[in-house]
């Protein structure tokens, strides 16, 4: 446990400002997200140094496809999540708190670096399986040091964070794959409990800051596969963030509170088909299919990498991430 950082005394309460929830947190009592509480007028994190998964991944999990692919990731999450997704994946860590879980390992941001350092060709740390933004101040400290040990830094995020505590990642932070859930505030505040506008904020702060930015949509049935909706919200990405902008149309199994069918072939087809006409890079997750597997110069329309699941194979990108046939840049270096 440690203090946390963002935050201020307002009357006999505290205000958190990490997020755009801004909680209103009485003494004794915790925030959204479970685990940020009051403690006598001082805000303290009580996730610091919590850990809940360790696993080295392939960062095509993350899913980065244009990040160093076919690499390995170690990756770390803890509990707690300042959203409520009736959907969730990891709801049985990130809709908890550290009372009410046990199984917790501590470890340091040392530790960590140490851990991750001690498998040969492992390129950094990202910041998953829970929301990392409600981890901050642990995810901060282990990524600052992890910079100086020549490691990446990534950050898995549902971007539901205000515009100064995201700011002061940027130095530390090399790569960010956010989830764009749908384009809809009523959806955000119906089945999320958060709002559409922050996140929307924040991708286009992340594009500014030049860090590398994926992003992914779950599509779920009769819920978000709305395609005039989504069409805008491609309109918006290719508007905003450039047509250049990486989107992974994922889809949605029954979960947790959620339990409509899975999104169907048909729908994740036409919605790719909508997305390939303003984006140069559209995949398809979460379903086995030949099609928005592999990527392409937006060029000259060369295949440049081959995936068949966590099997990645580059086969036309030289050492500088260009095409080998027309030298046009395509993953970033
Ligand atoms: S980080 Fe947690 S405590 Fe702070 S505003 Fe967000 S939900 Fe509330």
């Amino acid at each position: 446990m440690k203090e946390a950082s963002f935050y201020t005394l307002s009357g006999d309460k505290i205000s958190c400002s990490l997020c755009p929830h801004n909680c209103l947190i009485a003494d004794g009592k915790r925030g959204i997200c479970r685990v940020r509480k009051n403690e006598g007028g001082k805000l303290i994190t009580e996730s610091y140094g919590q850990i809940c998964s360790l696993n080295f991944d392939p960062i095509e999990k993350k899913p980065l496809y244009h990040f160093f692919p076919g690499s390995i990731i170690f990756s770390a999450g803890s509990l707690g999540c300042n959203l409520h997704c009736k959907f969730c994946q990891n709801w049985e860590i990130s809709q908890t708190g550290i009372e009410e879980f046990g199984n917790l390992r501590t470890s340091s941001p040392k530790e960590l670096i140490s851990k991750a350092i001690s498998r040969e060709g492992n390129i950094g740390i990202a910041y998953t399986y829970n929301e990392p933004t409600v981890w901050y101040e642990f995810m901060i400290e282990t990524a600052q040091l992890a910079q100086k040990e020549g490691l990446k830094n990534v950050m898995v995020t549902n971007g539901f964070i205000n515009p100064a505590p995201l700011e002061v990642l940027f130095p530390v932070m090399d790569a960010f794959s956010v989830d764009l859930k749908a384009f809809n505030d009523e959806f955000y505040k119906t089945i999320t409990a958060s709002r559409l506008a922050p996140v929307l904020t924040a991708l286009k702060m992340i594009r500014k800051s030049g860090r590398h930015l994926e992003i992914t949509n779950l599509v779920i049935t009769n819920t978000n596969d709305d395609e005039k909706e989504f069409t805008e919200m491609i309109n918006w990405i290719a508007d905003e963030l450039g047509k250049e902008t990486i989107l992974h149309i994922s889809r949605y199994f029954p979960m947790f509170k959620m339990n409509k069918e899975p999104t169907s072939h048909e729908k994740l087809q036409s919605l790719y088909e909508i997305a390939c006409d303003k984006l140069d890079f559209v995949y398809l997750g979460n379903m086995r299919s030949g099609l928005g597997q592999n990527t392409f110069c937006p060029n000259c329309k060369t295949e440049v990498i081959e995936r068949i699941g966590y099997d990645t194979r580059i086969i036309g990108l030289d050492e500088e991430g260009r095409c080998r046939n027309c030298r046009q840049q395509v993953i970033a270096k």
